[in-house]
């Protein structure tokens, strides 16, 4: 390489290792998705062609990174979480913020006419994303992670459901619905729902109630006894893999298919019966 009396510029360059051994969350959220979501008509409060775009884009991104062991979105955000042992991009975090974002909107992008056919998307108002690494020491607290997405997604689901029913079939403004909702609980909303609208918000879609969980698809396993989120700390890459065992698990990885549920990620069951999730160990490939 040429020795220039430039070179020593590259001093400027901070580095940004993320710490091993731990979980790495990216998380990627819509910008000004609110606006967005106006400018091309997104019915409210879900639009379900924007979400499975969401979860197309999502797909596209798990299978160009294998590393990647799930994702979770809701609304215009997407998480995708990295086992402590991955060391990709030796673990730079604006390496894998920068991949995974833009990675998922030329994704989005490029779907967006197969979801939002009637409706080309503007120069002036094109789809863009900000991502942020945060890591998590323990498969314990990824999981509190993960639950707390998904609480906050039905959460805001059951306010939005109500509200925009108030809106749209109760002729409130949005003020009147705002102030209406105001100190209500959840049982207050499921209330207003049923009595007013007919609606059993235990009936609504479950991708609106739960959002979307991405992962590799192999054999379903039965549950062990031991709790699903004890084992795989213990070995989350402090005995090196070789090279070629490496390339292995990759080409396994690689091989999966990657499947889109609605399911709840709170309860033990999704990991128990999924434990390659939590110990990085592909499972078995289901008979095809
Ligand atoms: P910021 O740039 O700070 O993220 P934002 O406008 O994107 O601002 P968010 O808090 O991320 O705000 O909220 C995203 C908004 O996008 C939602 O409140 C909703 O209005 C809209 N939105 C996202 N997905 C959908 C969808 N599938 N259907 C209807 N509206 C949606
Ligand atoms: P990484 O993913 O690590 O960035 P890379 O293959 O993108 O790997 P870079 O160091 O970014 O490697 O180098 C970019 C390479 O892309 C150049 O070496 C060159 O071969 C090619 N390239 C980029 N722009 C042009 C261009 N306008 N015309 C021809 N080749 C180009
Ligand atoms: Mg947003
Ligand atoms: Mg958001």
């Amino acid at each position: 390489m040429a020795n220039s009396k430039y070179e020593y510029v590259r001093n400027f360059e901070q580095p940004d290792h993320l710490l091993p051994q731990s979980w790495i969350v990216v998380r990627i959220d819509g910008r000004g998705f609110h606006k967005f979501s106006d400018k091309y008509g997104f019915e409210k409060p879900n639009d379900r062609r924007a979400l499975d775009l969401m979860n197309a884009a999502a797909v596209d991104v798990m299978k160009d990174l294998p590393d990647l062991n799930i994702a979770y979105g809701v609304s215009d955000e997407y998480s995708f979480v990295f086992h402590p042992s991955c060391q990709l991009f030796e673990r730079r975090s604006s390496k894998l913020v920068s991949t995974i974002v833009s990675s998922f909107t030329a994704s989005y992008i490029f779907h967006w006419p197969e979801f939002f056919p009637d409706k080309p998307l503007e120069a002036s108002h094109l789809p863009t994303f900000d991502g942020r690494a945060v890591l998590y020491p323990t498969a314990s607290i990824l999981r509190d992670y993960l639950s707390w997405r998904q609480v906050d997604c039905h959460i805001n689901n059951l306010y939005n459901t109500t509200f925009w029913n108030l809106v749209l079939k109760g002729g409130m403004s949005n003020t009147e619905a705002e102030k209406a909702l105001q100190g209500t609980v959840s049982s207050d909303k499921n209330e207003i729902l049923f009595s007013r609208f007919g609606i059993n918000y235990n009936n609504e879609p479950e991708i609106f109630k739960k959002g979307s969980v991405v992962y590799r698809q192999y054999e379903l396993e039965e549950p062990q006894s031991s709790t699903a989120t004890e084992t795989p700390d213990a070995s989350r890459g402090k005995e090196e893999l070789s090279r070629t065992q490496q390339e292995k698990l990759r080409k396994l990885r690689c091989k999966a298919k990657v499947v889109v549920e609605h399911v709840d990620i709170i309860k033990d069951d999704f990991w128990a019966r999924r434990p390659w999730i939590l110990s990085n160990r592909p499972g078995r490939l289901p008979a095809a």
